[in-house]
């Protein structure tokens, strides 16, 4: 592959971005005739945090799900670590990585989704501690000392033997947060999370993602119309239009003084 190509050979690395944890590389996404993605490139360093904005239907969340290998790309290539998720074949078929690797791959990353996806039929600290003992094979032991540090860290230290129909959807949504942080995630992903949320809790969740925010090094890739967090906590805000990446920058730039008349008409609608 090519990270192994990078790490043994002693050409030096000609790629134009140091080791990405996430690579875009002439991506196309289709459902059928509809090209909701084309010819897009983008990548995301270590520790990096990076928000997509954009009109709903230009392919946000697509991009989430194709990190997150819950979608499968129709053309291009997506490297994470420098691992292809699919490649073509000598026939050009496209070939996806094994379910295996998925799954092994799928280990490394969190996603926080808009509607919380909790296992409903188990309790929080059970949806907390399933993967972590199940799929890293931590121990019982040390996977609930964990699930008990982060529901303190998210405000829920009462609630490990609650089922999540009982909590309100900010709690849901915290405990949420919670089990994507007990993989330890290097990667974590943040599908309009707050989108589905009372307006009063809204706040104290997106609280709580800045914490993680600034005492993490996690690689986030961010979609929110949240564009207060948005400024805050990225480094770089990439605005998203038909599937393409119509400007990209630092927050600063892109909130107060964007180039491009389909940005300025977006943040006027939005903010
Ligand atoms: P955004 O997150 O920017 O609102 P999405 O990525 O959700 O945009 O959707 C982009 C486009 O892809 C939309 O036109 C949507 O209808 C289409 N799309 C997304 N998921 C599917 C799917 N599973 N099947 C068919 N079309 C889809």
């Amino acid at each position: 592959t090519d990270s192994t190509a990078a790490a043994t050979s002693a050409e030096p690395d000609t790629t134009p971005s140091e080791n990405p944890v996430i690579e875009f590389v002439d991506v196309e996404k289709r459902f059928g005739d509809n090209v909701v993605l084309k010819d897009l490139n983008f990548s995301v360093a270590r520790g990096e945090r990076v928000t997509l904005i954009g009109p709903s239907g230009s392919g946000k969340t697509t991009i989430l799900r194709l990190v997150m290998t819950l979608e499968e790309l129709t053309g291009g290539y997506i490297y994470i670590d420098g691992e292809a998720l699919s490649h073509e074949d000598r026939d050009g078929r496209r070939v996806e990585v094994s379910k295996k690797a998925q799954k092994q791959l799928r280990t490394r990353i969190g996603m926080v989704f808009q509607q919380f996806n909790l296992f409903p039929n188990m309790t929080v600290l059970e949806n907390i501690t399933e993967a972590p003992i199940h799929v890293l094979g931590r121990s019982k032991k040390d996977a609930v000392a964990k699930a008990h540090s982060l529901l303190e860290q998210v405000g829920l230290p009462d609630k490990a033997n609650a089922h999540p129909t009982s909590l309100s959807g900010g709690q849901q949504q915290r405990v949420a947060i919670a089990r994507a942080l007990a993989m330890d995630p290097e990667i974590l992903l943040l599908d309009e999370v707050t989108s589905a949320l009372d307006p009063e809790v809204v706040d104290d969740v997106l609280a709580i993602l800045r914490q993680v925010a600034e005492t993490t090094n996690v690689t986030m890739l961010i979609v929110t119309h949240e564009m207060a967090f948005a400024k805050d906590v990225s480094h770089k805000v990439m605005m998203f239009d038909g599937g393409h990446v119509v400007e990209e920058g630092h927050p600063d730039k892109i909130f107060s003084d964007p180039d491009e008349e389909r940005t300025q008409k977006f943040l006027s609608a939005v903010l």
